[in-house]
């Protein structure tokens, strides 16, 4: 039988969901091609496909190839999904579709609202097309180099809707946010289209100032289900979009054990690893590889405030992983720039036992526990999304949070 491929062409595609995504909605064969700026016509004509999606930085670079273009990807510029139907290449853009979903899940109604779009690139465009179709009154692009830009942002300061159609805060470089969202107050509705990580600065500082905050993932998934539907010339229910979301949130999402010394999280996250089959990584085991010494050792050679920086790195490489489990060394969460990471990517649990059973030995910072409990009480309550008692055995703790994390996972 002649082979049918599916799959996602782009330039890096290292980091991509759109293969496990599609593989949730039943298309089973879908593959991952790398491929230059030269293949891209060449790989075009390659025997045997019949649906591809296309990323950066090719959504506009294969226009010229295509022998049809639906409206959207003509309105937009830009192609996402490409069908292979009795010899044509038809170009479609299913981010607007994305984009329609995304709206609607969060509750953000566009009817008759001033709309600010942060970025000018591909993303941006089918912001404004879908803003356009949803019945937005006004429509302003900020772009660093436009009429509209962060010099100017008084001028918009009455927005109803803010959109970051950027990379600003996207994998593999979390930190920060193209505005902060609380400078518009009236903007009740924030839209990060970034996906990794799931909670962004934008996303957080909306939050944070009361609005509501979507993410870029229930446009990723809504836009696969439409991609979907085009290769394989059948209806998805739309019911199936919150299916998948939640199986992908899940699945991009990692576990974080924080808690006293001692209280037993490497334990508990070995027994999470077994339950769950994800990976578990020791931020204290991290550190001493990187650092060729033991923690005693660095402390002893090098100081506390040494370690404090080689943790907050453990930290940051460990929590741009995305279904992980993190055991975290007891002091990790009294840097703030450590409490921010794991919240990213990570539901953050707190492993609680009573300080009169935490051992001591071979703890070079565990000498007082009662007053470093009370000390840390604090940091943890901020970092934790989950507080677990760690009183019956290891493997009922361990329960309880992959329940847990079942439960609450979700997008
Ligand atoms: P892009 O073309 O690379 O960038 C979009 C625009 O962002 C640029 O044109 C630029 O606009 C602005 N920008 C770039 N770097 C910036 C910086 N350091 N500071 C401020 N502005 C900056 O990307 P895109 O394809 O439009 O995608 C934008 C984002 O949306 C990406 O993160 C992408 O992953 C995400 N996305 C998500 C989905 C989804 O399904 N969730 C779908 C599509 C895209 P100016 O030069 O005008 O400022």
């Amino acid at each position: 039988m002649d082979e049918k491929i599916f799959g996602l062409i782009g330039r890096k595609l290292g980091h991509s969901d759109s293969a496990i995504i599609h593989d949730k909605f039943g298309l089973k064969n879908y593959r991952l091609f790398e491929i230059e700026p030269d293949e891209i016509e060449s790989f075009l004509n390659t025997p045997g496909l019949k649906g591809l999606n296309v990323t950066i930085p090719y959504k506009r670079d294969v226009i010229p190839f295509m022998d049809e273009l639906s409206d959207e990807a003509r309105s937009v510029g830009s192609v996402n999904t490409i069908v292979f139907k009795d010899g044509k290449k038809i170009g479609h853009n299913t981010d607007v579709y994305g984009l329609y979903y995304m709206a609607k899940r969060a509750g953000i109604d566009f009817d008759n609202k001033k709309v600010v779009i942060f970025g000018s690139g591909g993303a941006s465009r089918a912001v404004i097309y879908a803003a356009r179709k949803m019945g937005a009154r006004e429509i302003v692009v900020v772009s660093r180099t436009g009429e509209n830009n962060y010099e100017n942002l008084h001028l918009h300061k009455d927005a109803d809707i803010l959109v970051n159609a950027t990379p600003v805060g996207m994998y593999p470089n979390p930190e920060g946010s193209v505005v902060d969202p609380a400078y518009f107050e009236k903007a009740a509705g924030c839209m990060d289209l970034v996906y990794n990580p799931r909670l962004t600065d934008f996303l957080k500082l909306s939050k944070n100032a009361g609005k509501i905050a979507a993410g870029g993932l229930s446009m990723l998934v809504a836009q696969a289900k439409q991609a979907e539907e085009w290769f394989l010339d059948t209806e998805i229910d739309d019911g199936e979009i919150g299916r998948v979301l939640s199986e992908v949130a899940r699945a991009r999402t990692s576990i974080a054990l924080v808690g006293m010394p001692g209280a037993g999280k490497t334990s508990i996250g070995r027994a999470l690893s077994e339950i769950s089959g994800l990976p578990v990584y020791d931020a204290d085991a991290e550190i001493e590889k990187e650092a060729g010494m033991t923690i005693p050792e660095i402390m002893e050679k090098e100081g506390v405030p040494v370690f404090r920086e080689r943790e907050a790195q453990a930290v940051r490489r460990l929590s741009l992983l995305r279904g992980a489990i993190i055991a975290l060394g007891g002091g990790a969460v009294l840097r703030e720039d450590n409490r921010a990471n794991l919240k990213r990517n990570c539901r953050v649990y707190q492993i609680a036992r009573d300080v009169n059973l935490l051992p001591r030995d071979g703890r070079p910072l565990s000498k007082n526990l009662s007053e470093m409990e009370k000390e840390r009480a604090p940091y943890y309550a901020l970092a934790r999304d989950v507080i677990v008692p760690n009183d019956g055995s290891i493997m009922d703790a361990a329960e309880r949070i992959w329940r847990d994390f079942c439960e609450n996972t979700r997008d």
